[in-house]
């Protein structure tokens, strides 16, 4: 009963805003190729990426795309380079604490968790630096908030606390517990090397981070990665590390400081930076770092009136690639659901396109790479864009898509406010779709998919995340769905495809996604972030692009 009532209230809207249809085999068709163990896990650099790269731009030109990447003799390429750092940390790591003149040796993992340095270092030797705590390390002058107060952070390690400082109390200026940017773990690095920081020790709590230790540990300790920067160094401190709450309570009390009382004053305006008296901090190591090179897919559709203003459709085609084995002894990581369904997805929304009457505006499909590495491939296009990114009028990521049948709600990754979200629920109402905000926005989702690299540079960008309340079975299945993918296929060989996905969810979602981007770019308007957004400045500072 209740799907007839669905298929007909869907019939309706289809008609009503003359979307084109999208095909579930083809949907499926395209997971089960890119998931399959012949890609081997689709890991950047390795054989999984030229099988992976040449499938899609396959695609993208059968659909009729034109190669919108780096441009060779004059002609733009399918592809464009992104240059990786693989850095990892060589041996054990020598990290000293000196406390009243008595060396303490910390190890690594255990109540420090430091990572191989992105500044393109290829030792670390730092040498009785300053410990100083800079509270939330925040500066928001749109908020009037700054924990530094004019402090030079030049040779000195910042100590600073996780999330912003309402997270606690739940109420001020910093969204009460739901996360800004300023309350996420880059941003503590980047503000640091901003300021010349030698180093920064964020202080691990298991609330206001989201995650425990285990996670910390498990992120930090291995091999990392970062785009081969210009200038590393002004994103990142030497030193990038954390450590435990029980250690940082401990370093306090050596300097006659109470940690609960300075977390307390950290959450107003007033504070201003403490030295941790008679304590300074070293660290030894050596490190190999390489250069890998991979590549972000990227297929365009001219605009027939105003092609320099551009809409972006992306996903990420990486995923694990081979690694440690499972208990069937299965090592490819396939990514059926992460995220070769986004990746189906943008190549069917290529070929709806590229068949429907020109619009406006250009379209980029984007399909970036090293996703799970960190956002790399998203930031490394943003970086270095291939069109302004003043000129781009928003763009719609989609990571991790429910491959089951259709829901009667949508969600994006966390929460923000912005225009291109209120028109996104606008459009899904059309298809009698609710928005179901982010129930744990506290937790930073917002700054965890490609959409992000956009978004700090005040480009509006969302991912849309497919719902929960199923038509079939309501909330109850789609949660219970859910639970069963993070336990058995989240980030494990299992995540592969099965025969018995319908695929019809994603192709009525596909409906209201290619509705609003081709609304946007058939339109002259340029959505923006809400007025206490803080990426609103950013967006602003390109505002003369856009006369
Ligand atoms: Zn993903």
């Amino acid at each position: 009963m209740v799907l007839s009532t669905l298929a007909l209230s869907i019939a309706t809207a289809v008609s009503a805003v003359d979307a084109p249809t999208f095909d579930p085999q083809r949907l499926s068709a395209d997971v089960k190729t890119l998931s399959s163990d012949a890609f081997e896990g689709r890991g950047p650099a390795t054989a999984g990426e030229t099988k992976t790269v040449d499938y899609v731009i396959g695609q993208m030109k059968a659909a009729g795309l034109q190669p919108g990447g780096d441009l060779k003799n004059g002609k733009r390429t399918w592809t464009q380079a992104v240059p990786l750092l693989r850095a990892e940390i060589v041996g054990t790591p020598t990290l000293t604490l000196k406390l009243d003149g008595k060396n303490r040796a910390l190890t690594q993992g255990n109540e420090i968790a430091v990572r191989a340095p992105l500044d393109g270092s290829k030792s670390v030797s730092i040498a009785d630096a300053p410990l100083v705590f800079v509270g939330y390390g925040v500066t928001a002058p749109e908020r009037q908030w700054d924990d530094f107060k004019g402090l030079d952070l030049h040779g000195k390690i910042a100590v600073v606390l996780i999330n912003d400082p309402d997270f606690e109390t739940g109420v001020g200026d910093f969204g009460g517990k739901a996360m800004t940017y300023y309350g996420r773990w880059t941003y503590k690095y980047e503000e640091a090397a901003r300021r010349g920081a030698a180093g920064v020790l964020i202080v691990h709590e298991t609330a206001p981070a989201s995650y425990g230790w285990a996670t910390v540990k498990n992120s930090n300790a291995n091999t990392m990665f970062d785009i081969v920067r210009d200038h590393p160094a002004s994103v990142h401190p030497q030193l990038e590390g954390w450590i435990q709450r029980d250690l940082a309570v401990e370093l306090f009390k050596q300097a006659g400081l109470d940690f609960e009382v300075l977390k307390k004053q950290a959450q107003t305006r007033e504070f201003k930076p403490v030295v941790l008296k008679g304590e300074s901090f070293s660290a030894n190591y050596k490190v190999d770092a390489k250069v890998i090179t991979s590549h972000n897919i990227v297929g365009r559709l001219d605009g027939s009136k105003r092609p320099d203003e551009t809409v972006i459709y992306s996903a990420h085609w990486d995923h694990l690639g081979i690694g440690e084995p499972d208990a069937k002894g299965d090592r490819i990581y396939n990514g059926a659901v992460d995220n070769a369904t986004g990746t189906a997805a943008l190549i069917e929304l290529a070929r709806a396109f590229a068949k429907a009457p020109r619009p406006q505006r250009s379209i980029v499909f984007l399909n970036v790479t090293a996703e799970e590495k960190g956002l790399l491939g998203s930031e490394y296009y943003a970086s270095k864009p291939l069109y302004s990114l003043g000129k781009t009028v928003g763009v719609l990521n989609m990571d991790a898509l429910d491959p089951h049948g259709p829901a009667r709600n949508f969600t994006i990754s966390g929460s923000a406010k912005l225009d291109l979200l209120d028109e996104l629920t606008a459009t899904a109402k059309k298809w009698d779709l609710t928005y179901a905000p982010d129930p744990k926005p506290e937790a930073g989702h917002f700054f965890r998919s490609d959409h992000f690299s956009f978004a700090k540079r005040g480009v509006p960008a969302v991912s849309f995340s497919s719902g929960d309340d199923w038509v079939d079975g309501g909330l109850a299945a789609g949660k219970a769905a859910e639970d069963e993918y993070n336990a058995n296929h989240y980030h494990q060989p299992a995540d592969e495809w099965q025969a018995s996905w319908s695929f019809t969810g994603m192709a009525r979602d596909l409906q209201i996604l290619y509705t609003l981007g081709s609304d946007l770019a058939n339109s002259n308007t340029w959505p923006n972030w809400s007025k206490d957004s803080e990426f609103r400045a950013a967006r602003d500072a390109s505002s003369a692009e856009r006369k």
